[in-house]
């Protein structure tokens, strides 16, 4: 059943409406227990779009294997992905640092306050995102240190290939998945691909987790098979590879790939005289789970990040 959940009128004629599916199979009470899947925080991101899509589709072909709620709200920042930008448009606002919002604040404050308000109550939550049109990323789930304990069981289920802990910049206090697990609503966020970009084995993956994670809470009646073992980071496991120079960045290897300490992850060249700036080499042994996919490099930019300290043979 699809539900409007607020339209505010915009001062150019417009309106920024907020839609929800609630998937249920008949029987089923408003009281029941319930999972839902939030996408669409930030307008560039849209790998979350193929999942809501390919979740509810398969979950809709087999509906009387669904217990409990679903519910799916694809686009949290309606305008941002109107325009595929990443914040809200004409205002330069990055809605996941408005959470938890005020009823009586900015038209974003209050949009951020009627999310938040719709999410309270269900059992679990998870929140989409999708990079940047700069760098790719693996499936990964990203939590906080302070919630690490308690979210870690449910990501390990998700089919990621991988667990950031202490992921800082991403779970940062004001985003919606800080203030919903500071209310007692369990929220992993997801991380996965390119910004403006849909990778379908990527999003296919995650549908896998996410179906997964509902037939071990009790959602979902169906057993998924092939979910994998995530690597678990923990703090300084992570070396970040930047740009020293200007130039075009070459990547050597591919990503989602394990290299050996020295390994040459890629090169940064002047085009215009032919010439070699910086050879980009891995510190330690580790996984490749952050490439650039974007060539245009400047002094800081970020090439590459190496999750170390772990084994080569995880499981898939
Ligand atoms: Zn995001």
């Amino acid at each position: 059943m699809v539900k409007q959940l607020v339209s505010f009128a915009l001062p150019v004629g417009e309106n920024l409406t907020l839609m929800k599916n609630r998937i249920m199979k008949e029987g089923t009470k408003d009281s029941d227990p319930r999972i839902s899947i939030v996408t669409g925080i930030h307008g560039d991101e849209l790998e979350g779009q193929y999942v809501c899509y390919e979740l509810t589709r398969r979950i809709n072909e087999n509906l009387n294997c669904l217990t409990g709620i679903l519910d799916i709200y694809p686009a949290i920042n309606p305008l941002g992905l109107d325009t595929a930008s990443r914040y809200v448009p004409k205002s330069d606002i990055d809605l996941n640092r408005m959470f938890p919002g005020s009823k009586s604040g900015t038209l974003m404050e209050k949009l951020a306050a009627v999310v938040v308000d719709d999410l309270i109550g269900s059992d679990i939550c998870i929140d989409l995102h999708a990079s940047d049109i700069f760098v790719k990323e693996i499936p990964q789930v990203r939590v906080s240190e302070h919630f690490a304990e308690k979210l870690l069981p449910f990501a390990k289920l998700l089919n990621v290939d991988m667990v950031w802990m202490n992921a800082t910049a991403t779970v940062h206090e004001s985003t919606l998945a800080h203030t919903l697990n500071s209310m007692s609503v369990p929220t992993l966020v997801i991380e996965m691909g390119l910004g403006k970009k849909i990778n379908r084995a990527f999003g296919n993956q995650i549908v896998d987790g996410i179906l997964n994670l509902m037939h071990e809470m009790g959602f979902w009646k169906q057993e998924i098979a092939h979910i994998k073992t995530p690597v678990i980071s923990k703090d300084g496991q992570v070396e970040f590879l930047r740009a020293s120079t200007t130039g075009v960045f070459i990547p050597f290897i591919e990503h989602n790939h394990f290299v050996k300490k020295g390994q040459k992850i890629g090169e940064v060249v002047n085009v215009l005289e032919g010439k070699l700036e910086e050879e980009i080499l891995a510190g330690e042994d580790g996984l490749v789970f952050t490439l650039r996919e974007y060539p245009m490099v400047y002094e800081g930019a970020l090439l590459a990040r190496i999750l170390t300290g772990i084994k080569e043979d995880r499981k898939d």
